[in-house]
């Protein structure tokens, strides 16, 4: 049984790997921002959740895999501590922003955690790879202001080569937010020799603009800054011989979605 299959499995979301969140609002977390700058507009209070059903070659956060590497968390005492925070992050247009791991793989905690940001009066944002995006039901997604959605390939070959899981969940994700008119800032991680197919990338980005509600594009240049991870977590790290992107490569690659959509500043 691979990773995905056994968080995924029946049994595994009654609480042996998947969602464990119980309904008074507990769950697994691996660590907290207070003052994030990258997860969504303004100064942001970012809580990264433990459990993550995907194995990305670069994945900065391998210890954010299995959730019970995490440290329980009650999610009252979590929105009282953003509670504190609250009107700092608000003269900054920032808010809430839940990330992981992937932060769907606790779906009733998300939801706990979003619905204490909206009762402070606050901005949220769900940073997720939409790989279990039908975990996300109607409540939890009127209570999320914006997704930072990873399209991570476009290519179901490339994707799960990258990531080990399959291209399909998130697209069909990422056409139901379309749907809903939910704003996206779409991300996309620039590997070279992965994902700078530039034919693929002209796909991806004419298929964001025809759906209508993904507001920017953040290409992110492939860097290794999390390898020493992998080595602590005695895995191996297969992008070791892969350099980053060079600013020109990493320009190229931002023109072709300039061409389709806005991207940040
Ligand atoms: S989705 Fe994120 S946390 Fe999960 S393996 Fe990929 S990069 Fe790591």
């Amino acid at each position: 049984m691979t990773n995905i299959d056994r968080l995924l499995s029946p049994a595994s979301m009654t609480g042996a790997e998947g969602d464990s969140s119980s309904p008074c609002g507990e769950g697994w977390v691996h660590s907290v921002e207070t003052c994030g700058a990258a997860d969504g507009p303004g100064l942001r209070y970012v809580v990264f959740l433990s459990g993550c059903p995907l194995r990305c070659r670069y994945c900065h956060n391998p210890d954010t895999w299995h959730m019970r590497d995490g440290h329980g968390e009650r999610a009252d005492a979590l929105v009282a501590d953003l509670g504190r925070y609250a009107g700092f992050l608000k003269r900054t247009g920032g808010g809430l922003t839940l990330s992981g791991g992937e932060p769907l793989v606790q779906p009733a905690f998300c939801r706990a955690l979003f619905r204490g940001a909206k009762g402070l009066g606050l901005h949220t944002a769900l940073d997720t790879s939409g790989f279990l995006g039908t975990q996300a039901d109607t409540a939890l997604l009127a209570d999320i202001d914006l997704v930072l959605l990873d399209i991570k390939a476009f290519n179901e070959e490339t994707y799960q080569a990258l990531t080990g899981g399959s291209l399909g969940p998130t697209l069909a994700f990422a056409e139901r937010l379309a749907t809903l008119g939910k704003p996206v800032w779409l991300r996309y991680v620039l590997v070279p020799g992965l994902t700078d197919d530039r034919a693929e990338i002209a796909a991806l980005a004419a298929y964001a603009a025809a759906l209508g509600n993904v507001e920017r594009v953040d290409v992110l240049p492939y860097h290794d800054l999390g390898a020493h991870k992998w080595a602590l977590l005695n895995k191996t790290y297969r992008l070791a011989d892969t350099n980053p992107p060079t600013e020109v490569e990493t320009q190229r690659v931002r023109d072709i979605f300039d061409r389709h959509l806005p991207r940040a500043a």
